[in-house]
């Protein structure tokens, strides 16, 4: 067993740039001496969203278990982020979010929640994982394939292509992260070195996403609220948000599940506004000067890749974010999930696990963290009969409770909040089975 109890960690080396390689990189920094993030975009010192994360120009909800954790990381996020005019707030005190033929209750949780764009959380949680004296980022350098020891039981390094200079480099690490999101190519390098593929779970629910801004009026009733409208499944299959961002901005997405998506011409896109359950979206937009043309995104499956159940893999190598899960968009559960698995990665490295005990151990870990965004997106989306993949035992019946569940937040402070905390990755999806909310959820008129 190779223990690493009194090696020094020299180089980590992280694939992808993104929120999740970013959070990844700010755990590392802890354990080894110098921390690589390589990315394949060019990178700004500015918010703004880049080619390879096309999915950063939509709205982007942060749920509070992931704000909670990267204010752990950086403690001056949360006032950064008001500093640049981002929306921070209560969660559920400025919450308007019809659902099920009703308003849920909006009171103080206490419970610290922000909106803003995605690029602006990025941009600074990125200039503070840069200012670490430990890490450094190379971007413009597109990662071609893991280089090994000559048995390739260990991943010792990269192949990367700087892309402006089309030359080719190599790079060591100790430990190669792979945080290159849903079209991460660990699955084929591995078949490469002769290692098994990680067996697939995909659930297909053809989201799709339409995407405006517009001007917000910073004495508009509600300017500080965000507004959801879900959908009472299977009877209804539409959704939008409208979320207060930096710049006097709203942010708002309006789609669907199973193809149906909200046109891109403006009257197309007004009008699929109005068609929502409730018209608080439609009110202000059809009110509020656009910024910018609609833009479309299409996400076909939540897709995910089961490196737990590996028995072999190489040492020196893990997989996270969005390369391990992508979830289904709607319930905001990405960063959350990628934020959690690297602090999960962050708490294992601090008990100095041997190598071959690290892989299989982080991916049990990331499991446990992927399984309950996992269960309940995946849960909601088998109310659509046209939802394809493996369904979870005993779904149907969750769901029959869960919907009773949503009708009770309608009225209930204590089961709303109960229920945004699961919603929020901060409580498990049993803490909705506690006698006490059981009682009122079962009670409820
Ligand atoms: C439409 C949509 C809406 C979403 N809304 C929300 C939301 O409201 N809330 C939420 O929490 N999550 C949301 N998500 C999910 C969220 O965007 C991701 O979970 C989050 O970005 C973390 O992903 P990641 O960093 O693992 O991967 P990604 O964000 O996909 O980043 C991967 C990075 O790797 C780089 N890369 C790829 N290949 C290479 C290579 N070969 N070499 C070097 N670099 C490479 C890419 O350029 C990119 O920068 C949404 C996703 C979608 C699709």
């Amino acid at each position: 067993m190779t223990s690493r109890a009194n090696q020094p960690r020299a180089h980590a080396i992280v694939m992808g740039a993104s929120l999740g390689g970013l959070m990844t990189a700010r755990a590392l920094s802890h354990h080894f001496q110098k921390v690589t993030l390589i990315e394949r975009d060019v990178v700004n010192r500015q918010p703004e969203s880049r080619q390879g994360q096309p999915q950063t120009r939509h709205l982007h909800g942060l749920l509070p278990g992931g704000f909670r954790i990267m204010m752990d990381y950086f403690p001056d996020l949360r006032q950064a982020l008001a500093d640049a005019g981002a929306n921070v707030c209560d969660f559920a005190n400025t919450m308007t979010w019809f659902t099920h033929g009703g308003y849920r209750k909006s009171f103080d949780m206490n419970l610290p929640a922000v909106t803003m764009s995605r690029p602006l959380l990025e941009h600074l949680i990125r200039e503070r994982v840069l200012a670490l004296p430990n890490v450094q980022l190379i971007d413009n350098c597109s990662v071609q394939r893991l280089d090994t020891d000559a048995d390739r039981q260990r991943v010792t390094g990269l192949t990367v292509l700087h892309k402006t200079s089309r030359q080719l480099d190599s790079l060591t690490a100790d430990l190669v992260i792979d945080a290159t999101g849903r079209g991460s190519r660990s699955p084929q390098w591995l078949g490469e070195l002769g290692y098994d593929a990680p067996p697939v779970s995909e659930v297909k629910v053809k989201v799709g996403y339409t995407t405006r801004i517009y001007e917000r009026d910073p004495n508009d009733r509600l300017t500080n609220h965000w507004i959801l409208c879900t959908p009472a499944a299977p009877s209804e299959r539409r959704f939008g948000g409208l979320f207060p961002v930096e710049g006097n901005r709203w942010v708002v997405t309006v789609g669907g599940w199973h193809g149906d998506s909200a046109p891109v011409d403006e009257p197309g896109f007004l009008e699929f506004a109005r068609s929502l359950p409730a018209t608080d979206i439609y009110d202000i937009i059809s009110r509020s000067e656009p910024l910018s043309d609609p833009i479309p995104y299409r996400f076909p499956s939540s897709l995910r890749r089961h490196y737990e159940r590996l028995n072999r893999f190489p040492l020196g190598y893990l997989v996270l974010g969005d390369a391990i899960s992508s979830f289904n968009p709607t319930y905001g559960q990405g960063m959350t999930s990628a934020t959690m698995q690297a602090a999960a990665l962050d708490r294992l490295l601090a008990d100095n696990p041997s190598d071959e005990k690290l892989a299989k151990t982080f991916f049990q870990r990331a499991a446990k963290v992927v399984d309950i965004p996992w269960q309940l997106t995946v849960g909601e989306d088998f109310r659509y009969p046209e939802t394809e993949g493996p369904k979870p035992a005993a779904v149907d019946f969750l769901n029959k409770y869960v919907s009773r569940v949503q009708r009770a937040t309608l009225r209930d402070e204590v089961v709303c909040a109960a229920f945004l905390r699961v919603m929020s990755l901060l409580k498990p999806p049993t803490s909705l089975f506690h006698p006490r909310i059981l009682w009122r959820v079962m009670t409820a008129a």
